[in-house]
């Protein structure tokens, strides 16, 4: 079961529009179990998409197309794969009725060209458009050799008609699509690199499951994957495999599943334990607390915090002693801990985060960029841990929320 995708769209070659309906594709076929060899980019272009649907013929076993469903004279791939397959074009009926109630509702009379959208092959399947007009195809050859899926290219239609209307039906063509079994381990605190040299000798020599890293923005995941019909062997060979893995590189392992975040661990932990968290932010700007506003329902482990970033803000609005301040300045140990304190006695929180530093680009009391301080004070003791890191302003300031979660996710899982 070979699968490729074919983007039909002049935009794309000349680099005006990105191609993410080609890796939205991937990571859904992929998800299914079905395996995608090539993907290709075409321009509006009869001789070019001919060409190209001729040569996925020759290794594919499903060609996905996107793109050129439109109204327009540019819009030939319902055309095309008509001809190529030997097809004509006629009328869906319900997208045909769809549009008549959309021209009724928007009470004008719509141009002839507008029906071109609703056209779809004889001896197709039509796959309605949950957010559109136009019409998607299904279409596999009399001798059931190839399966051709037309969809539209703006992503807003695309997506939601590949989950709700194409998927389906993939799943039901393709039974072998059902044999995949995936399991995602998410790691912070360790680069890829790093990650990859650990596990160097499991990633070469997994077959089944496979292993394969993803680094992300200050994280990394691992996709643990096997293929089998049996979903209880499944388990075991993820579990083992787990368990390798957990053995080498766990202490920086802090969650499961593709959606998950450092963020929400750390709130299900407090909801967990009926606790609640504040915030003294300085060099972040509020940034920390906006990862927490994020999540629904945070406002049981969340009341509240602070921005302090000036120094006068630091006195007036956390009480700090300016004394404090003026021997040891800003971004300083002494201050991030008196952060942390004040902030967990006025907002009366079990936890207090406190972040001091220098996000750039220009240097502060002496200290260079990317340099910063984290507090943590809970009802026992307040500690503190100094930072340095490379980057740009932005970035410095979302390592800094990262590693303010990881110290308080490690605090709660003591
Ligand atoms: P329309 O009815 O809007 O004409 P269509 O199915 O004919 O839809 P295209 O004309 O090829 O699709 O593209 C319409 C718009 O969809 C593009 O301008 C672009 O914004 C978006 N789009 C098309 N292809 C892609 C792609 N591969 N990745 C991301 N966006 C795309
Ligand atoms: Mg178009």
């Amino acid at each position: 079961m070979q699968a490729e995708i074919i983007a039909v769209g002049t935009e794309l070659l000349l680099g005006q529009i990105v191609n993410t309906n080609a890796t939205f594709l991937a990571q859904e076929l992929a998800n299914l179990g079905i395996d995608v060899y090539y993907q290709s980019v075409v321009g509006d272009n009869r001789e070019r998409l001919r060409a190209q649907l001729q040569l996925a013929d020759q290794r594919s076993d499903l060609i996905v197309l996107c793109g050129g469903l439109g109204p327009t004279e540019d819009d030939l791939t319902k055309q095309i794969v008509a001809e190529h397959v030997g097809e004509t074009l006629i009328q869906d009926p319900l997208g045909y009725q769809k549009l008549l109630d959309y021209e009724k509702a928007q009470n004008q009379k719509l141009t002839q060209n507008n029906f071109l959208q609703t056209l779809i092959l004889t001896n197709s399947q039509a796959l309605q458009n949950p957010t559109g007009l136009a019409v998607g195809i299904f279409y596999t050859t009399k001798d059931s050799q190839k399966s051709y899926l037309l969809l539209p290219g703006p992503p807003k239609e695309l997506k939601p008609m590949f989950r709700q209307v194409a998927r389906p039906i993939l799943k039901q063509q393709f039974p072998e699509a059902n044999q995949l079994y995936s399991r995602v381990l998410r790691f912070y605190g360790i680069g890829e690199s790093r990650l990859v040299t650990d596990l160097a000798d499991l990633i070469a020599t997994q077959e089944n499951p496979t292993l394969a890293p993803y680094a992300k923005e200050n994280e990394v995941t691992l996709r643990l994957t096997v293929k089998t019909t049996d979903e209880s062997l499944a388990k075991t060979l993820l579990d083992e495999l787990e368990q390798k893995i957990q053995l080498r590189v766990g202490q920086y392992f802090y969650g499961y599943g593709e959606e998950n975040t450092l963020v929400k661990v750390v709130v299900e932990l407090l909801k967990e334990k009926g606790q609640r968290v504040t915030a003294a932010e300085s060099l972040t700007a509020g940034a920390f607390q906006r990862s927490l506003g994020e999540l629904p329902g945070v406002s049981s482990v969340f009341p509240g915090g602070f921005v302090t970033y000036s120094a006068q803000t630091k006195i007036d609005f956390l009480q700090i002693d300016p004394s404090l301040i003026a021997e040891h300045g800003t971004v300083s140990q002494a201050c991030v801990e008196a952060m942390a304190s004040q902030s967990l006695k006025l907002a009366k929180t079990d936890y207090a985060l406190a972040f001091t530093g220098v996000a750039g680009p220009d240097e502060l009391e002496g200290q260079a960029v990317g340099s910063f301080w984290i507090g943590l004070a809970t009802k026992e003791e307040v500690t503190s841990q100094f930072y340095r890191v490379a980057g740009q302003r932005e970035k410095i300031q979302s390592r800094a929320v990262m590693a303010g979660l990881d110290l308080l996710r490690k605090e709660l899982i003591k």
